[in-house]
């Protein structure tokens, strides 16, 4: 096949445009903040799920306090009841004893429940401070998310507007190459990782980087420059500086 060595070196522009093309593509589905949006989103469902457990477990040290509470209460009421019991001096001295006694175990019973309840606090302040934690947690990476979603909407947009320059500049270009030749380029691109076209540098073939045998070289140098050249190892075709 022969074409102008101007239509050749068309080729190579179009090669140009076409591997920014390929790379809009490779770019676009490769944008970092992808994979760090998706790790937000497990670390969101992961405190989601944590946040859950603990909401549960603060209810329900709620509902220990409020016991404790209503605990602590009732001895407190018997003892005052104790109290005004003696006070009123109306007891048999059996009965004294027998109250005074009760009041001794209820003060007791008292100081039990009352460090129980201070337990309980502070278990109920502790989960408290790790909900708040969590809630705080889930702000900032909400905060986060949002972001990276700007920065990915602005890393697409920013590949959108190279993609269109290109893809322009690929239809402005095309119909001024060799109908033939540029279908010869389109099949060879089809079946080499998106490079049809190649200089040829010195004795290397700029698609694969392989160096061409002496006697391939001496056997281009022979031929027309309008002959159309095909690297023997990649079959990319091959165009002169
Ligand atoms: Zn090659």
């Amino acid at each position: 096949m022969k074409a102008s060595v101007a239509h050749q070196n068309l080729l190579i522009d179009l090669q140009k445009i076409d591997t920014t093309i390929l790379s809009c593509g490779v770019r676009l589905a490769n944008l970092p903040e992808l994979e760090q949006i998706k790790a937000i989103h497990k670390r969101l469902e992961d405190a989601s799920v944590e946040l859950k457990v603990v909401e549960t477990e603060l209810e329900d040290v709620s509902i220990d306090l409020r016991r404790s509470e209503v605990d602590v209460e009732a001895v407190v009421d018997r003892m005052k009841k104790d109290e005004a019991r003696l006070n009123a001096g109306t007891a048999s001295p059996k009965e004294l004893e027998q109250t005074q006694h009760e009041l001794a175990t209820l003060a007791k019973r008292k100081a039990e429940l009352e460090d129980s309840e201070l337990e309980i606090m502070m278990r109920f302040d502790s989960v408290k401070k790790r909900l708040d934690e969590l809630a705080s947690d889930e702000v900032g990476l909400q905060q986060l998310e949002l972001e990276l979603n700007v920065r990915l909407e602005n890393g697409k947009s920013e590949i959108a507007n190279e993609l269109a320059t290109a893809t322009s500049a690929r239809a402005v270009l095309v119909p001024q190459i060799d109908s033939a030749l540029y279908d010869l380029y389109e099949k060879v691109r089809a079946s080499a990782h998106g490079v049809g076209a190649a200089l040829l540098i010195g004795n290397k073939c700029d698609g694969c980087h392989l160096v061409i045998n002496a006697i391939e070289i001496e056997r281009i140098k022979g031929l027309d420059s309008e002959e159309i050249l095909r690297c023997e190892e990649c079959r990319r075709i091959l165009v002169r500086i």
